[in-house]
C-alpha cells in the first residue's frame, strides 16, 4: 500500500500530454492551447464611427449652441461594409453608419439623435469633444498582442475572440478517448427492470458525467461480468484510458487486476491509503492508462476525482495540472478519527478570512448521496492524537471539475 501523494506521483510518471492537432475554434471548447496566440491585426481593423450619425471634426462645433447652431450639407454617406469612405467637400459633413470607416480629416461623431437634419443639410447645436464616438484602430485588440499562452484551456468566452482575429483553426493538445466499465454481475442499466439481488449500476454515469469535461470520446459499458473471459476482452481494448469499477478488492470475484495482467496490463499501484478508495489500482500498457476503481460508489467518485482527473488534466495539455489544495480548518463538531488520509466530500465555508470544512455526514462509501449538496473534498491526513483543531485541506469541486 502507498500512500496518497505517491500514487499521485506514480500517475503523473506514467501520464504523458497527448499530442496536438488544429480544430475549428468553435470545437476547441474544453481544449487547451499547444500554441500561443497572439494577434496578427489590429482589432478594430480601422478607424470607425460608433454611432450612426455626422462624421465632423470637433473644431467646426466649437462656438455651437442652442443660440448658435451651425446648419451644414451633407456631403456623403458611408456605411459599414463600405471600402472606402468619401471626404466630405469644404463646408460639409459625411454621414456615418455604426461600423463605417470615418473619413481621416474629422474626429468626432454627432449621433442622429443629437441633431435636426433632413435628407440635404444638418444642424448642430452643440460643440463635441474631440474622438467622440470613433473606435480608434487597435482600440480593442493591437496588432502583435499576445492573448493567450499555449496551455490555456478555451472556455465559451474565448471561441469570439479567437473569431475575431481571423483565426479558423487552432492548435489544441488531443483529449483522450476513454472506455469506462462498470463491472459485476449485479448491475444493471437505469430504465432496466429491478430484479431481486441487482441494483442499478451508478458508477458508470458518475464516472461519464465527471470527465466528460476533459474527454473527446467515452465510451461507457455496464455489466461487464464477473467472469475472466469477459472482463480480459473488455480491458483489451485501445482506448487511451480504461476505467473500470468494481472487483479489485478482495473478493472471489474481484477479477479485474488478474485479468488486465494477464494480457500485459503493467502495474504501477494497488491500493492507497486513503478513505474511501483504498482498493484503488492503476496500470499501464505502452501509453494506455488503467485505473481500476473501487465499486463502492463514493469509492468511485472520490478516486476518479483524485486519480483520474489528475492524469486527465496532465494529458490534455493543462500548464498547472496538479489539484491544488488549500488550507483550511475543521469545524470541531466534524471531527473524524481516521488511520487512514480521509478524502470525503464536504461543506467548506469562509469564516473571519479563514476557510472551515466539515465532512458530509454521510459516512459510508456506499453512499453516494454523501456527494449531494457538498462544495468539495476535504483532505485530512491520519490522526490519532485528540487534537482540538485539526487541520484539514480542501478543493473545491469547481476547481475539479473545471477545465
Ligand atoms: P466490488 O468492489 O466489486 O466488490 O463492489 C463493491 C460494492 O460496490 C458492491 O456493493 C457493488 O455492488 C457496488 N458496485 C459495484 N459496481 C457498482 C456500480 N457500477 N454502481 C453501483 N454500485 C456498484
Ligand atoms: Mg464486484
Amino acid at each position: 500500500m502507498i500512500e496518497f501523494d505517491q500514487a499521485c506521483d506514480q500517475i503523473l510518471v506514467h501520464t504523458r500530454c497527448l499530442g496536438s492537432e488544429d480544430r475549428l475554434i468553435e470545437a476547441a471548447i474544453g481544449c487547451v492551447l499547444a500554441e500561443d496566440i497572439t494577434s496578427p491585426m489590429d482589432v478594430s481593423p480601422f478607424r470607425n464611427s460608433a454611432m450612426d450619425g455626422f462624421a465632423v471634426r470637433s473644431e467646426w462645433l466649437l462656438d455651437c449652441s442652442e443660440s448658435q447652431p451651425l446648419t451644414m450639407s451633407i456631403g456623403s454617406t458611408t456605411f459599414a461594409g463600405d471600402r472606402t469612405v468619401t471626404q466630405p467637400a469644404m463646408s460639409t459633413v459625411a454621414k456615418v453608419m455604426t461600423g463605417a470607416m470615418v473619413p481621416t480629416e474629422c474626429d468626432a461623431v454627432v449621433p442622429f439623435e443629437d441633431t435636426d437634419y433632413d435628407d440635404h443639410q444638418v444642424t448642430f447645436c452643440r460643440s463635441i469633444a474631440a474622438g467622440s464616438n470613433v473606435r480608434q484602430a487597435g482600440e480593442d485588440i493591437k496588432l502583435g498582442q499576445k492573448l493567450y499562452s499555449e496551455g490555456t484551456a478555451m472556455g465559451a468566452l474565448d471561441i469570439g475572440v479567437l473569431a475575431t482575429i481571423g483565426k479558423r483553426t487552432v492548435s489544441t493538445y488531443r483529449r483522450p478517448s476513454i472506455l469506462i466499465l462498470g463491472t459485476g454481475d449485479e448491475l444493471l442499466n437505469p430504465g432496466d427492470e429491478l430484479v431481486q439481488g441487482k441494483i442499478y449500476d451508478s458508477n458508470t454515469f458518475t464516472i461519464h458525467a465527471l470527465v466528460s469535461p476533459f474527454c473527446e470520446r467515452i465510451d461507457r459499458v455496464c455489466g461487464v461480468r464477473d467472469r475472466e473471459k469477459e472482463l480480459a476482452r473488455a480491458l483489451d481494448s485501445s482506448h487511451d484510458i480504461i476505467v473500470t469499477t468494481g472487483g479489485v478488492s478482495a473478493g472471489e470475484r474481484d477479477l479485474v487486476v488478474d485479468m488486465a495482467e494477464a494480457i500485459g496490463w503493467k502495474r504501477v499501484f494497488h491500493k492507497v491509503a486513503i478513505k474511501p478508495g483504498k482498493p484503488v489500482y492503476f496500470a499501464t500498457r505502452d501509453s494506455q492508462l488503467l485505473f481500476g476503481l473501487p465499486g463502492n460508489p463514493l469509492s468511485t467518485a472520490v478516486t476518479c476525482s483524485v486519480f483520474l482527473i489528475l492524469a486527465l488534466r496532465k494529458m490534455i495539455g493543462f500548464e498547472d495540472y496538479r489539484l491544488r489544495l488549500k488550507p483550511a480548518r475543521l469545524a470541531p463538531e466534524a471531527i473524524w478519527k481516521s488511520g487512514r488520509k480521509l478524502i470525503w466530500p464536504g461543506f467548506i465555508r469562509e469564516e473571519a478570512g479563514q476557510m472551515v470544512a466539515t465532512f458530509s455526514p454521510k459516512r459510508s462509501s456506499a453512499a453516494l448521496t454523501a456527494l449531494m449538496g457538498t462544495d468539495g473534498l476535504v483532505f485530512q491526513s491520519a490522526t490519532d492524537e485528540n487534537s482540538e483543531e485539526v487541520r484539514v485541506e480542501i478543493i473545491l469541486w469547481d476547481h475539479i471539475l473545471r477545465i
